[in-house]
């Protein structure tokens, strides 16, 4: 825990990263108004920011507060969701909503549905997801498996394997190795939409990719994969490739598939909310930010739709820009054109 850093490089990141929970206050020179780490605001420029250890040493060179973020209130002053986020924050593990809605001022079913409207999730998903990262987190940083989990808030290593494998792709120990003892069996099959790559693991679906041919497409999974085991499965895989082939033709993918796939918390808030745009509609990338409660984010929001690594299960073509036309696509833009038209008829009839 190094919470005591306050150089401005440490600063600077906890801006970047929207770190609710650092404490200290950052003046933008621009502009002239003073932020908590944890503003909604677009991110400033670096060289136009200041940081003082709080608001009064802000205020006395000049600042004056932002009405988005409220610097100048006491934690007290937040709103009773980003309240309860902080509370989260500072301890993901204080997860009863009874006792959360109690230190914010509402009912459980109030401060469910605040919480939900503001951030898209509930505060029992978000803390369960804030848990997923810490852990991951430290996973990566080469932290023991038993220390990265306590660390991170589970009370126990039985607590984690429940909840984390569905988020977190593989288990602890395999994505530190980088899928290493994992094995994949994967599909390649012609399409509407051409070529057409499936793979999965013992926990669902890894990887659907669209490309030119199979050995491109196998070059694409072993570029996302590089130590999994790769076993071509084309008799095995008749459900996902059924699920596929209709999903690339714009009709409905009957069952709905486990996934596992994964990405930072951010990435798999956006790739959820896609997952409930319906068939033959599409939202922008800013619209899809505001629903998060991040209505600044939409170029994070088009980089988590670019690092989508299942095509058509999380149907990032839905996605657009909000200046017109479909935008970029991972797989082609020809394809997401395509794609959105197939869709757009088979609803219409
Ligand atoms: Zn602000």
């Amino acid at each position: 825990m190094t919470t005591t850093d306050s150089s401005p490089d440490t600063r600077w990141m906890a801006v970047v990263g929207r770190d609710a929970k650092a404490d200290f206050v950052f003046g933008v020179s621009s502009t002239g108004v003073y932020c908590r780490p944890g503003c909604p605001a677009r991110t400033p420029i670096r060289d136009r920011v200041r940081f003082f250890d709080d608001a009064e040493s802000a205020r006395s060179a000049g600042f004056r507060a932002c009405r988005r973020c409220r610097p100048d209130g006491p934690g007290s002053n937040l709103s009773a969701v980003e309240h309860t986020r902080e509370l989260l924050d500072r301890s993901p593990e204080s997860g009863g909503m009874k006792g959360l809605a109690a230190q914010v001022g509402l009912s459980p079913s109030q401060l469910q549905r605040r919480f939900k409207t503001a951030f898209g999730v509930s505060p029992t998903e978000y803390a369960r997801a804030l848990r997923t990262r810490r852990a991951r987190a430290a996973l990566t940083a080469g932290t023991s498996v038993t220390e990265a989990l306590y660390d991170a808030g589970f009370g126990s290593s039985r607590a984690f394997y429940e909840v984390v494998p569905a988020a977190l792709g593989m288990t602890p120990t395999q994505f530190r190795g980088g899928g290493a003892g994992v094995e994949i069996r994967y599909s390649v099959f012609e399409s509407f939409l051409g070529p057409l790559l499936v793979g999965v693991t013992n926990r669902g679906v890894c990887a659907v990719k669209m490309g030119e041919g199979e050995l491109e497409l196998e070059d694409q999974l072993r570029g996302d994969f590089p130590w999994a085991q790769l076993t071509r499965d084309d008799a095995g895989l008749g459900e996902v490739r059924q699920a596929a082939l209709s999903l690339a033709a714009g009709r409905s993918g009957q069952p709905e598939l486990p996934l596992d796939v994964h990405g930072t918390m951010f990435q798999w808030l956006v790739w959820r909310h896609i997952q409930r745009i319906p068939r033959g509609r599409t939202k922008t990338y800013g619209q899809l930010a505001g629903e998060l409660g991040r209505p600044t984010a939409a170029r994070a929001v088009a980089r988590a739709c670019a690092t989508n690594q299942v095509a058509l299960l999380i149907p990032c073509h839905r996605v657009v820009p909000a200046a017109g036309g479909e935008g970029g696509y991972r797989w082609g833009t020809d394809r997401k054109r395509r794609l959105l038209e197939a869709e757009a008829q088979a609803e219409g009839t």
